[in-house]
């Protein structure tokens, strides 16, 4: 009863094909604020709210059940995905978690085998000791994942492109495959955000966002968010995420929604200081390998052409020798790239996969996905892209 209750409540995919997305990334799926007229969705810091008789309420009854802000928050990630429901939790983490928990002991789940190590570590520390079985595989080949699949195999989990390794998956020929062999199919769109790639429309059930990342944009909150259009599903993540209670918190929800309202005009120059990063990197001496989408030669860049607006700001690359000392050297000369951990913000970051995002994961493992030594992990900012360039010129050369 409640369930129905709480996905009632949800503006389902409010003018979700009306407007375009950049009109959507500031309207989308928004209620306007009738008690006082504000324009924003107001910070509803309250953890219940009143009864005008027992059960009677105006939606709203306990803050883990449902708030307005997160709500808020909620439909603009389904409309920006076009979907029909929209769900936000405490960070990226505890959105897969929440995805997780649809499934039961000894369903089968193919992934992505380089994907980010905090999922890697979910699945692999905690979820394989309740029974979920994970296969890690290269899942650019097609001819793999249906040899994968088994009578007890329940989801792909696709992030594209890949973290560190940017490589890309095409989300429509496995969304085939799945379909074919009655699996579900999930994506991890935070690299990509709804503005480059909408998973659910090239066929996948199942979207998800750190929105830490290039949603909330602005590195100043930890927040998950998931959009999908299958109803039963729906009414399973809502009782999952209302019976875990990995919600955010008013305050996130409000950022984030903030953060949306420029997302267009964030991920235009993150692309565009991306191609010129990448011209910069392409031309230098001491750089050996280069990964991102944009590059011709890069494996799948026809797919990332086809699925993706644009290349994204995310490019990873090695030092010739692939020498860890190279990276010291680097990273500390530095001035406009800051070392640390995360990804899409407005500033610069410069990460070094092995030691830092990626030290969860196996040696061996990290070795056979390309995370060597010397593998740097930017994500290109919005800064002027002459100070990016240069900065990066002075710490190389
Ligand atoms: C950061 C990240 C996550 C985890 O999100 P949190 O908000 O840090 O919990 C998951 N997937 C990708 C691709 C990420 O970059």
């Amino acid at each position: 009863m409640y369930i129905s209750r709480t996905l009632s409540n949800h503006a389902r995919g409010i003018n979700n094909r009306i407007m375009k997305f950049n009109t959507k990334v500031i309207h989308g799926g928004q209620i306007k604020e009738k008690g006082y007229g504000a324009v924003m969705p107001p910070i509803y810091q309250t953890s219940t709210y009143v009864q005008s008789e027992p059960g009677v309420h105006q939606g709203y009854e306990y803050s883990r059940t449902q708030n307005p802000t997160r709500h808020a928050l909620e439909n603009s990630i389904a409309s920006l995905e076009n979907a029909k429901y929209g769900l936000a939790f405490s960070s990226g983490l505890s959105a897969i978690d929440a995805i997780l928990k649809l499934f039961k002991p000894g369903d089968e789940i193919i992934s992505t085998h380089d994907l980010y190590g905090g999922s890697y570590r979910l699945f692999n520390k905690i979820y394989k000791k309740y029974g979920l079985k994970f296969i890690f595989e290269d899942l650019k080949n097609l001819e793999k994942v249906e040899k994968l699949i088994t009578s007890k195999t329940k989801l792909v989990w696709v992030e594209t492109p890949t973290n560190p390794m940017i490589n890309v998956i095409d989300i429509a020929a496995i969304s085939e495959i799945c379909k074919k062999n009655k699996i579900l199919l999930g994506v991890d769109n935070t690299f990509s955000t709804p503005y480059l790639q909408r998973p659910l429309d090239l066929g996948a059930d199942i979207v998800m966002h750190s929105g830490t990342k290039y949603l909330a944009g602005h590195s100043d909150v930890i927040i998950g968010l998931i959009a999908l259009n299958d109803e039963k599903i729906a009414e399973n993540l809502f009782f999952i995420q209302n019976s875990s209670g990995a919600i955010c918190g008013p305050m996130d929800a409000f950022l984030t929604l903030r953060g949306i309202k420029t997302l267009h005009v964030r991920m235009d120059r993150h692309c565009s200081n991306g191609e010129k990063v990448f011209e910069f990197l392409n031309q230098c001496k001491k750089v050996d390998k280069i990964y991102w989408p944009g590059l011709e030669s890069h494996p799948n860049h026809l797919v990332a052409k086809r699925q993706m607006k644009k290349f994204g700001g995310m490019i990873s690359f090695t030092f010739v020798n692939n020498m860890y000392s190279d990276v010291v050297n680097f990273t500390k000369k530095l001035k406009v790239f800051t070392l640390a951990e995360s990804l899409g913000g407005v500033e610069s970051l410069v990460n070094h996969p092995a030691t830092m995002t990626h030290a969860s994961m196996p040696k061996k493992d990290r070795e056979r996905n390309g995370i060597t030594e010397s593998l740097i992990r930017l994500s290109v900012g919005i800064e002027d892209s002459i100070d990016l360039v240069n900065d990066l010129d002075k710490a190389i050369n």
